[in-house]
């Protein structure tokens, strides 16, 4: 069977910047979006130069994979006129073998109109992954966010009549001003929009967001003040656990859920060490041997494209420890967990001690040959991702 393969497309433009948010991106006019785009699809075309040229192999058992997911995400890649959507889609598909299984767009709520869901649709996007955030508007509007609760309402029987069959909501637990109550009544109107596939993260905390810093060092711009505790975060996601249970989720991954069948085609190779590519500026890629990213700003990764030259900031050779490494702490995100005596016999040394003390402190748990976290633990899985790695 030949090999399958991601590709993930970066689109850095937003249209505010949420003052949670911690990526590269940037709110630019409108006129930057036509020679970005233009970029990643030179990227695409001329790959194999530019790989060559900034030091990437790729191996001789990908070159003829086949693209099963493409993921386009960003930044607001809803955005972008849907013409500039679609000639991406077909530049991939005439320079890969392809047979798409899943093509998701990231959307904000606001961003989407009958007419974009119908363009979408037709360029053959059929998953949309929504940044709903939290169905609270004063939630929403202390987090900087452009939309409010009825624009999901009213973006989801767009995307339906236009025969979007996969919707994935994301909502953040630790908004400023989210208590127990908001927290169930977003849980509650979620579930009654029917998604299928719901990612829940916590708020990350460091310097790299607006929020994040004003938490660290103080401050009364952003709502720092307002910010649930780490103890109450931990119960917002283990009340979430339960709820989406209940409303007949299936638990795939820590931060996600899915309906039976719907659980991200694309994202589950990150957690399976399955090879991507990435496109555009500040995007990631895995080829099982190298892993590498682009250059994150937006102008100097067009620049640079227009010029002949992919503009790489890291470059790694995996090596066999990192790979292991990354076997046990991606593995482990995923709820069914990881074959232990599968992993030893690849990488010829034995990791079954390594699990001995987060056995005992029921960390995690086994069943034959497989370890996962333990489910009432999941709120500390860097506990046992730190452990591990000692
Ligand atoms: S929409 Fe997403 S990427 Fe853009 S600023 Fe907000 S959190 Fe960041």
């Amino acid at each position: 069977m030949s090999r399958r393969l991601g590709i993930y497309v970066q689109v850095p433009f937003c249209q505010t910047k949420c003052t949670y948010c911690n990526f590269h991106t940037g709110v630019v006019s409108a006129a930057r979006f036509a020679p970005y785009v233009d970029a990643v699809c030179a990227e695409i075309a001329g790959r194999r130069e530019f790989y060559a040229d900034a030091g990437v192999e790729i191996p001789e058992a990908l070159a003829g994979a086949v693209v099963d997911s493409v993921y386009i995400g960003g930044g607001t890649p809803s955005l972008l006129d849907p013409a500039h959507l679609r000639r991406m889609i077909e530049v991939i598909g005439e320079n890969f073998v392809t047979d798409f299984r899943e093509v998701t767009l990231e959307a904000d709520p606001e961003t989407i109109t009958a007419e974009k869901a119908a363009a979408w649709r037709a360029a053959g996007i059929g998953r949309i992954s929504f940044g709903v955030q939290s169905f609270c508007d004063e939630e929403l509007k202390a987090a900087g966010r452009m939309h409010r609760r009825e624009d999901v309402y009213r973006a989801v029987p767009l995307l339906r009549e236009a025969g979007i069959e996969s919707i994935s909501f994301d909502l953040i637990a630790g908004l400023p001003g989210q208590t127990r109550e908001s927290w169930r009544e977003s849980l509650e109107q979620l579930a009654e929009l029917r998604p299928e596939h719901v990612s829940i993260y916590l708020l990350e905390v460091d310097e790299g967001s607006r929020l994040g810093s004003e938490i660290l060092r103080g401050g009364l711009r952003y709502s720092a003040a307002r910010v649930p505790t780490e103890d109450e975060m931990a119960e917002f996601y283990e009340t979430a656990c339960e709820f989406l249970e209940r409303a007949g989720f299936h638990h795939y991954e820590i931060s996600n859920w899915a309906r039976p069948g719907f659980e991200s085609r694309h994202n589950l190779k990150y957690w399976r060490r399955e090879p991507y590519l990435g496109f555009g500026a500040g995007a990631h890629s895995f080829s099982g041997k190298q892993r590498w990213a682009n250059a994150h700003d937006a102008a100097a990764y067009v620049a640079a494209i227009g010029t002949g030259r992919l503009p790489v900031e890291q470059l790694e050779a995996v090596t066999r420890e990192s790979a292991l490494e990354e076997e046990l702490f991606l593995g482990l995100r995923k709820l069914d967990g990881i074959d232990v005596a599968q992993i030893e016999r690849q990488y010829g040394v034995a990791i079954e001690p390594r699990f001995e003390r987060l056995m005992s402190a029921g960390l995690v748990e086994r069943e034959g040959s497989w370890v996962r976290l333990a489910p009432s633990k999941l709120s500390v899985a860097n506990e046992v991702f730190v452990e591990l790695m000692k």
